[in-house]
């Protein structure tokens, strides 16, 4: 049970603080958020520059597992949170001897690693993708060829399509697992997609749990480029099933904080699950500005022991990944070393709201920021989202 840490409370003479492990945006929205509603922040993440570290109260730039670092951060936050799940498990049991924490270090530890989060999703009656786990020579002569063509993922450390290679023979499968190091893997069977969703819930110490609306998602080169969430987009029937299945994974490691469920949905309308991101989400991005809370207020109030109250989408949604491509080619030109795209044009649309998460140099796939579209209809704000997508020089969806 989280202790509750009332808001603007003071303890010893300090301001009550919230921590989070790791800098990257996600740890900087949930600072904003933290801070709107009247917690200091502290944030633990090596890089001096880190988004999260820029705008917080503290910012403790230590490796992750620097047990000073550790000792820190827990001497100054009441609870600590984290934005990444590659963060490392040890690092949070530590800070679980003294502090609460949430997620706890059990469903970090499964979400870390695609062969134990495949065991939890099966022990959950969630159906994924077929599968073998690969750690040998051996279990690769033995997989079947129903399997095939397939994906071949690293077990541990992937993200946004890193660490994986697609494979349609047996000899490309070997040279494949040899080309990531013999590391443990996953083979995963090439399915037909129809599209891509996912679902965020938010689960309390308590049990309480309550969900946002299902999302879109449409994935370019192994990275959310846009997330739609507006209405006749997915088939209620579809999304009641999807929330059920991501409150069923929540429930099943007595998760505490936000969880991210992705999922595929086939050609022939069958569903299964992909992953889950034990941490706010890209896709939940437009929560910010379509809902009355957001992921990361919610992350707050499980963190900090408060109330859970359904959030409630108010507009229609699209949200564009503004991705560091788009430094160089916005309107279809080059910018300068130092220009942005062309925001003005774009904040020149109704509804358009412009997240960028301060980092300072612009690398193609890097993520740099957001912007959310909302509307009262879906056909307006599928209008304004594909004169922004123009605007940049985003292919349109
Ligand atoms: P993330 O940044 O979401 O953590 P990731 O690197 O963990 O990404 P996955 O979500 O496993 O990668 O896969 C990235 C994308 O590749 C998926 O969103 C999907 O478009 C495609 N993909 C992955 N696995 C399959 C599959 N079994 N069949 C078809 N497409 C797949
Ligand atoms: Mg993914």
């Amino acid at each position: 049970m989280n202790p509750l840490l009332l808001p603007g409370a003071v303890i010893d003479g300090q301001q009550v603080t919230l921590g989070v492990m790791g800098g990257g945006q996600l740890g900087r929205m949930f600072v904003h958020a933290a801070q709107a509603m009247g917690y200091a922040t502290a944030v633990l993440d090596p890089d001096p520059a880190s988004p999260a570290g820029l705008v917080s109260h503290h910012h403790i730039a230590t490796a992750y597992e620097d047990p000073q670092g550790l000792a820190q951060l827990a001497a100054c936050s009441a609870a600590i949170t984290t934005e990444f799940e590659n963060v490392p498990a040890p690092a949070l049991a530590t800070l679980a001897a003294t502090r609460p924490v949430a997620p706890g270090a059990a469903a970090v530890a499964i979400a870390q690693d695609r062969a134990q989060e495949k065991a939890h999703f099966d022990r959950c009656g969630v159906p994924c993708a077929p599968y073998a786990v690969i750690e040998t020579a051996d279990h690769l002569e033995s997989i079947t060829d129903e399997l095939l063509p397939g994906i071949l993922k690293t077990t541990r450390m992937g993200y946004d399509g890193k660490g994986q290679v697609r494979i349609a023979t047996r000899q490309a499968l070997k040279d494949a697992w040899a080309a990531l190091g013999q590391v443990s893997c996953v083979l995963e069977k090439m399915l037909p997609l129809a599209s891509e969703c996912s679902v965020i819930v938010a689960r309390s110490a308590d049990g309480e749990m309550v969900n946002f609306p299902v999302q879109h998602n449409l994935h370019r080169d192994g990275i959310l480029a846009v997330t739609q969430v507006v209405e006749g987009l997915v088939d209620p029937a579809l999304a009641a099933q999807l929330v059920a299945a991501a409150r069923a994974i929540a429930q099943g490691v007595a998760y505490v904080g936000v969880l991210c469920v992705e999922f595929f949905v086939l050609q022939d309308g069958r569903w299964v699950v992909n992953e889950m991101a034990p941490r706010p989400h890209n896709s939940g991005h437009y929560t910010m500005d379509a809902c009355d809370q957001s992921q990361f207020d919610l992350q707050v109030r499980t963190l900090a022991g408060l109330p859970l109250v359904a959030p409630r989408q108010h507009s229609q949604a699209i949200m564009l990944n503004l991705l560091g491509d788009l430094w160089f080619r916005a309107n279809g030109k080059a910018c300068s070393k130092e220009g942005s795209p062309p925001w003005n044009e774009v904040l020149a649309l109704p509804g358009a709201h412009l997240h960028l998460y301060g980092k300072l140099a612009a690398r193609p796939g890097r993520k740099m920021g957001h912007l959310n579209l909302i509307a009262a209809t879906a056909a307006e704000v599928r209008t304004n989202a594909l004169r922004a997508a123009a605007i940049l020089g985003i292919e349109a969806f």
